[in-house]
């Protein structure tokens, strides 16, 4: 699968407001801040952060 270049222009990071990185063989996004990693479904990157995964400050 593939995301438009246009669609990962505007992508970032909902933590960290940084540009995720795409990596194309797993077929997901991750930050290189905070490590966070985001599914492609349907060539769609979910920016989506799960409660378990942001830990209570
Ligand atoms: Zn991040």
């Amino acid at each position: 699968m593939t995301i438009s270049s246009n669609l990962l222009k505007i992508l970032v990071c909902p933590v960290c407001k940084d540009k995720p990185i795409h990596i194309e063989s797993e077929d997901f996004l991750v930050c290189s801040i905070c490590g966070l990693k985001y599914a492609v479904i349907n060539d769609i990157p979910v920016m989506f952060v799960e409660d378990e995964n942001i830990s209570a400050s």
